[in-house]
C-alpha cells in the first residue's frame, strides 16, 4: 500500500520511518511512505500557506491552493483522500479493515484553525477523527492511522493471529495475558494457562475476553451477535458478578 502524507511538518512524519514495525514494513516494501511538504506549493516567495479567515475569528486557516496543488501532485485514479479532522468519523478497527484494501491513501493534515472548506468539499473523500478532542495538527492523528493500519497489512506482523487475537478484531476486548515468572508478588498465573490443554485455554480466553468487554466496554456487546457458547459464558459472568466474583 502507498501512503502519501501531506503536511506542513514533514520532519514529524519522517520520524515514523525508523520506528519499530513501521520501519520494517517500509524496508520490506509492505508500505511505501511518501511525505509531501505542503509549503513546497506556497503561494508566494514568503512561503505563505495560511491566511485570515473571511468573516473574522481567531487564528489562521490553511489556504486552498497549496493543498490542492499537493493533492494533484500525488493523486492517481485509484487514490483515496482522507482529511484528518476532529469533525470526521471516528477511527476504529472496523474502519481500518476497510481501509487496508485501498491501494493508495492520501492523508491530508490540517494545522492552525484548519483548512479552507472548499478543499474538503471538492477534494476530500472522507474525514477521519481519532477521537473527540482537538489536537494542534493532523500529524499525530496521521501517525496513529498509519501505525494501526500497517499492522493489519499482510506480512507486517509475524503471524496474522497477532492481530486477530487483539482487542476489537472480532468486536471484543482481548483476554488478560501473563508472562514469567509464574508467581509475582504472591500473585499466581491462572492455573488453566499452564495446563497445556488447548481447548481449555481457548474457552478460558474467550470467557475472559467477554468478561473484559462486559466490565470495561459493555457498549461493544450491544453491537455484536453472540454465538451459543459466548451467550453461555456471558450468562456465567453475570451470575459470578451477582455472587461477588470479579
Ligand atoms: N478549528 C478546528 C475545529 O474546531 O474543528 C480545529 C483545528 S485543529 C487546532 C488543527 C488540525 O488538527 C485540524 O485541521 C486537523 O487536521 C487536526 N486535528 C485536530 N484534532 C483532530 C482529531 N481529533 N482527529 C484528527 N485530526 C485532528
Amino acid at each position: 500500500m502507498k501512503i502519501s502524507v501531506l503536511t506542513l511538518f514533514p520532519e514529524f512524519i519522517e520520524a515514523l520511518k525508523e520506528y519499530s514495525i513501521i520501519g520494517r514494513a517500509i524496508r520490506e516494501k509492505i508500505i511505501e511512505l511518501e511525505i509531501i511538504d505542503i509549503r513546497d506549493f506556497a503561494v508566494n516567495k514568503y512561503l505563505q500557506v495560511d491566511d485570515y479567515p473571511y468573516g473574522g475569528g481567531p487564528g489562521m486557516l490553511m489556504m486552498a491552493s497549496p493543498i490542492v496543488d499537493a493533492i494533484n501532485k500525488v493523486k492517481k485514479e485509484s487514490s483515496k483522500v482522507y482529511f484528518l479532522t476532529a469533525q470526521g468519523q471516528k477511527l476504529n478497527q472496523k474502519k481500518l479493515r476497510v481501509m487496508k484494501k485501498e491501494k493508495h491513501i492520501i492523508l491530508l493534515n490540517g494545522h492552525y484553525e484548519g483548512i479552507d472548506q472548499r478543499v474538503i468539499d471538492n477534494y476530500v473523500d472522507e474525514e477521519i477523527s481519532i477521537g473527540d478532542y482537538v489536537l494542534t495538527g493532523g500529524e499525530i492523528p496521521s501517525m496513529v492511522l498509519i501505525d494501526s493500519l500497517t499492522r493489519l497489512l499482510d506480512g507486517t506482523l509475524a503471524s496474522e493471529d497477532s492481530y486477530k487475537d487483539e482487542s476489537f478484531y472480532d468486536g471484543l476486548l482481548e483476554y488478560p495475558q501473563y508472562t514469567r515468572p509464574r508467581v509475582f508478588e504472591g500473585h499466581e498465573v491462572p492455573e488453566i494457562l499452564l495446563s497445556g490443554d488447548h481447548e481449555k485455554v481457548r474457552k478460558y480466553r474467550l470467557k475472559e475476553s467477554l468478561r473484559n468487554t462486559y466490565k470495561k466496554r459493555p457498549d461493544l456487546l450491544k453491537d455484536r451477535e453472540l454465538n451459543k457458547e459466548e451467550e453461555k459464558f456471558l450468562e456465567e459472568i453475570r451470575e459470578e458478578e451477582k455472587n461477588g466474583y470479579n
